[in-house]
């Protein structure tokens, strides 16, 4: 069982409360460690190139997203947009404020990128593919970004 499953695991949770108490000094130190566990997962790739583990070709970033070209491009311009946190796909997102706040980021950013790409004025398309039928193949959320040629409806 990986660390993070084991410690989030809710009778382990219920176990190290009872021994360690509520207040104690332990959960204050491993607070951070438990919301860092669980925002980011070790075996996902886009998780892997938010920390640099894997290389990109990153073209935007801040505190919640990171944005970067598409490994394997559909247009001359494609690029993701991903949260920083592991956040499988769309329909899981939450109803939370920080969840709110990393939607209206994603979508802050198509628009920087479009200006960046220089595509906003000729225009592009947004895309998320979400679940098998929806073709998604990559389960952290992200946003394409395609543009740079005329697109066709209805898509494939
Ligand atoms: P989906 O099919 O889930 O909508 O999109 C996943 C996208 O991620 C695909 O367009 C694919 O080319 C891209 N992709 C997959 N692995 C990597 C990678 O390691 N680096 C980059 N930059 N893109 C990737
Ligand atoms: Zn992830």
């Amino acid at each position: 069982m990986k660390t993070g499953n084991f410690i989030h695991n809710p009778k382990m949770r219920s176990f190290l409360l009872k021994f360690f108490g509520q207040k104690n000094f332990f959960w204050k130190l491993i607070t951070p460690l438990l919301k860092l566990q669980k925002n980011m997962k070790t075996d996902c790739i886009f998780c892997k190139i938010v920390r640099g583990e894997i290389s990109s070709k990153k073209v935007y970033e801040n505190e919640k997203v990171v944005a970067f070209h598409d490994i394997n491009p559909q247009a001359p311009v494609h690029i993701l947009v991903v949260p920083k946190k592991h956040i499988e796909k769309i329909t899981d997102l939450e109803d939370s404020e920080e969840d709110k706040e990393i939607l209206y980021d994603i979508i802050k950013t198509c628009k920087i990128i479009a200006n960046q790409m220089k595509i906003a004025e000729r225009g592009f398309r947004i895309v998320v593919n979400t679940n098998p039928e929806g073709g998604q193949t990559v389960y952290h959320l992200h946003f394409h970004i395609i543009g740079g040629r005329q697109m066709r409806w209805p898509p494939g």
